[in-house]
């Protein structure tokens, strides 16, 4: 074997640390939320089934490496990188690494396959390209991707099942929101319509299902609204898991901007069609996807004739929700939950003040909603000073405040004392979130 390197991005959600990352796509199809600037600049490419079965034959030289030293050796030897190799490379260096995590963390259990929207290769390659990595590695349990809701839409549930028999029984997407003038404002690209409509065929195909909400998306005239509408979506879904995802406006998108105007106007792009409703685009996802430029295709359906655009101009200011506002939204979601959903919401990051909203819904709801309520009814004093600590990335909850050492409640308590009008706490409260973004 020459090159033994294989590709691996930045990007993955929290929870999987330990698995084995795998790039299939490069960068976002998409790449034009107002909110995100994870992949600008980034020309987004499918890379080939050659390169994709080269990668995993990289990761079993490694993985068989591993494990032949792991049977004879103390496993702290294994990690010596030296020994292996005298010429090493920096980039087989972080290969190996990847490989020895997954093998000692995540006990070759898990894999992800990067980038944004994995779900957009054809679909014979994405099947192709499962069946190779679950015959090259049998010990895998759970291989998993992100899937923009458009994207998925365009499946069908025969083609879940198929691609599940492959082998991908996990898939992620962010919805963000489950209104569509959130959605707009978001420039998401995406509509309720089409997150119901994947939704269903997911769960249907028995595929394990993560939707992400982001609680402030909608500014403060859409809170209220942006709590119900996703509610209804996760109502008529029923996915596994409910990711909270507080939002926070990042400097330099343009959501920055939107929000430093008031006005959410500007940047707001038309909404795409619902290709799986478009005469002519209709059918296999491999029809209806470029497979050389992407990028180009998806801007293709975003300028279908007939596309519900929205009217930038009926779009509401955009006024940042406080970090309070947020919680209220969240609270407002919760509530709305149908009390019979086997959905299990969780908070599991930390840009999310409320660690501790978690449980599944049919059984926790109400112990959910009393969690909130109990730090919605605490003095101001303390609950300043709890969100400080924890956007200070302290990680507490609000009831383990007297936890922390008495010097370091007094930092806090000077902190809040220094931003003694609405607007300086907040933004002083925004000035740590945006460390984690
Ligand atoms: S689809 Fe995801 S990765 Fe792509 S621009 Fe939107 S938020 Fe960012």
């Amino acid at each position: 074997m020459g090159d033994k390197t294989f590709a691996i991005g930045n990007i993955r959600p929290p929870f999987h640390a330990s698995s084995l990352l795998l790039r299939w796509t490069e960068n976002c199809p998409w790449n034009r939320c107002n909110f995100c600037t994870l992949y600008r600049g980034g020309r987004f490419r499918v890379r080939s089934l050659e390169e994709i079965k080269a990668d995993i034959d990289v990761v079993c030289y490694y993985r068989d490496l591993i494990l032949e030293r792991l049977r004879d050796s103390d496993p702290r030897t294994v990690r010596r990188m030296g020994d292996i190799s005298a010429s090493i490379s920096r980039e087989e260096k972080h290969c190996y690494y990847m490989v020895l995590n997954w093998i000692v963390s995540d006990k070759m259990k898990t894999v992800f396959l990067q980038d944004a929207n994995t779900m957009i290769m054809k679909k014979d390659q994405l099947r192709e390209a499962l069946c190779y990595l679950r015959r090259k590695l049998p010990q895998v349990e759970t291989v998993s991707c992100y899937g923009r809701a458009d994207t998925l839409a365009r499946f069908s549930a025969a083609d879940f099942r198929e691609l599940k028999e492959a082998g991908l029984n996990m898939i992620h997407s962010g919805f963000e929101s489950g209104c569509d003038q959130v959605l707009a404002l978001l420039n998401k690209g995406t509509r309720r319509e089409q997150e119901i409509n994947c939704g269903l065929k997911i769960k249907e195909a028995g595929i394990t299902y993560n939707v992400f909400y982001m609680p402030g998306a909608g500014g403060r005239a859409l809170s209220e609204k942006n709590a119900q509408e996703t509610a209804a979506v996760i109502n008529a879904i029923e996915p596994d898991f409910l990711r909270i995802r507080t939002f926070v406006v990042k400097p330099g998108s343009p959501m920055w901007e939107l929000a430093r105007a008031g006005r959410a106007s500007a940047g707001a792009a038309a909404l795409p069609a619902d290709a799986a409703n478009t005469p002519g685009a209709a059918g296999a996802p491999e029809a209806a996807t470029a497979q050389t430029d992407t990028q180009d295709a998806v801007a293709a359906q975003a300028d279908t004739p007939g596309a519900a655009a929205a009217s930038v101009a009926a779009l509401p200011a955009f006024s940042e929700c406080s970090d309070l506002e947020k919680v209220r939204e969240i609270r407002s979601l919760v509530a709305a939950l149908d009390e019979r959903l086997g959905t299990y919401v969780i908070s599991d990051h930390i840009i999310n003040l409320l660690s501790g909203v978690e449980g599944f819904v049919r059984s926790d709801k109400e112990k959910i909603l009393s969690y909130i309520d109990r730090f919605l009814a605490l003095p101001q004093q303390e609950q300043k000073e709890f969100q400080l600590a924890r956007r200070m990335c302290v990680n507490v909850d609000y009831d383990e405040m007297a936890l922390l050492p008495e010097n370091y409640r007094d930092q806090i308590r000077s902190l809040v004392r220094r931003a003694d009008t609405a607007e300086k706490w907040e933004e002083t409260l925004r000035y740590y979130l945006r460390k984690y973004i």
